[in-house]
């Protein structure tokens, strides 16, 4: 194959194991798949997930809970960003819990759950802190009042109060964690005031689950950790916390050639060749997610050696700089993986570009093939 993303499987159960094992007594996993599974490819990692322990499914669209369904994957789901005037029926029939935010959302909810006659599974979310998704806390006595009315009628159901983290990278001692787990306490007290009982409790994210089991509650909702990415480099690589990355991203030499010096390389010739030497062409670019910005910056391991890109990356392929080196058209290279064969990681790449670890996995390109190693069936 010319390019693949490898995925193994048994990484994401065993992380999923991981995780579960890290969550504190009574909390289960929702294991988050959104973004085609981190990149990692939805359906694929989902199961093996489920197979590692996960008792839920998290995503962020309706469109991803239904393709869960449509691969009968039946188990708990949840899906937490809608837009107004999404038909939320076929995700009510099928199951699936909303996220819900104001009043309208969960008018809406309601709606769907009296035209399908299938009770609509709500998850309220209080936005404690990090100012994205969620009801602010001066409408969430409101909202909860509401909730409790329209499960009175009949047709919608609270199964869960929830909400999220401003901070994981920033580190676990961040005193916004802990004013957002205070918020959050507050929030349950008034749930619980309206009388709404739900069935799952949810605050930690990967870092949380890895660093704050006090925030775990009845269910802990790592994504980056089930791909085996530490959520906090600072404080450790995926080793630290008993995580395997999952994914392999592999490529193979299209074509070498002998230039002379002097030669600029690529687009603009950002790199000129300072010796006579030898050429290798990567059949991957921006297209697939190498960011054009990783022009001779970022590394790959090519015939045992570490090798920084030689000038533009293009939208399909970039150069290699090889020297005298013995490399030949069809050589395998890799570009991130677990590290362990002197290969860079996707942690590594973050770093020489300036981002986190989530977006080097989550933007390899839909032109890139996902195969799997030690799939379960
Ligand atoms: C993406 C996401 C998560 C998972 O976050 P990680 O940092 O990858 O563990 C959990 N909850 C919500 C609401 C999210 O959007």
């Amino acid at each position: 194959m010319r390019t693949e993303a490898r995925v193994d499987l048994a990484a994401i159960r065993h992380n999923v194991g991981a995780l579960a094992e890290r969550a504190a007594a009574g909390a289960g996993v929702m294991a988050v798949v959104k973004a085609d599974g981190y990149g990692h490819g939805l359906v694929p990692t989902a199961r093996a997930a489920v197979q590692g322990g996960a008792s839920w499914l998290g995503v962020a669209f309706l469109e991803e809970a239904l393709a869960l369904r449509a691969a009968h994957i039946d188990g708990p789901v949840l899906a937490w960003l809608t837009t107004p005037g999404e038909d939320l029926r076929p995700a009510v029939a099928a199951g699936v819990d909303l996220g819900v935010y104001s009043r309208a959302e969960l008018a809406d909810a309601a709606a769907a759950g009296r035209t399908t006659g299938v009770t609509a599974r709500v998850q309220l979310k209080v936005d404690t802190g990090l100012s994205r998704g969620g009801a602010p806390t001066a409408d969430w006595p409101d909202l909860c009042e509401a909730a409790a009315k329209a499960e009175a009628e009949g047709g919608l159901k609270v199964t869960g109060v929830w909400s999220h983290f401003a901070f994981a990278d920033g580190g676990p001692d961040h005193p916004t964690n802990s004013r957002q787990a205070a918020v959050f306490r507050e929030a349950l007290a008034v749930a619980a005031a309206a009388g709404l009982q739900p069935e799952v409790r949810h605050l930690a994210n990967s870092a949380a689950t890895l660093t704050a089991p006090e925030t775990h509650y009845d269910l802990v909702r790592p994504g980056l950790a089930v791909y085996g990415l530490s959520p906090v480099p600072q404080l450790g690589g995926p080793s630290a916390f008993g995580l395997r990355p999952a994914m392999t991203l592999a490529s193979t030499v299209a074509l070498t050639k002998r230039v002379p010096a002097g030669s600029g390389v690529s687009y603009l010739h950002r790199y000129v060749t300072a010796d006579d030497t030898t050429l290798a062409l990567v059949p991957l670019g921006y297209a697939d997610g190498i960011p054009r910005s990783a022009t001779n910056v970022a590394e790959v391991q090519l015939a045992g050696t570490r090798r920084t890109i030689a000038g533009t990356v293009c939208m399909d392929q970039f150069v290699l700089d090889v020297g005298a080196d013995d490399v030949h058209a069809g050589d395998e290279v890799l570009l991130f993986g677990s590290g362990a064969g002197g290969e860079p990681t996707a942690q590594d790449w973050a770093d020489w570009l300036g981002t986190i670890n989530y977006e080097i996995v989550t933007r390899v390109g839909a032109r890139v093939p996902r195969t799997y190693l030690q799939e379960e069936r």
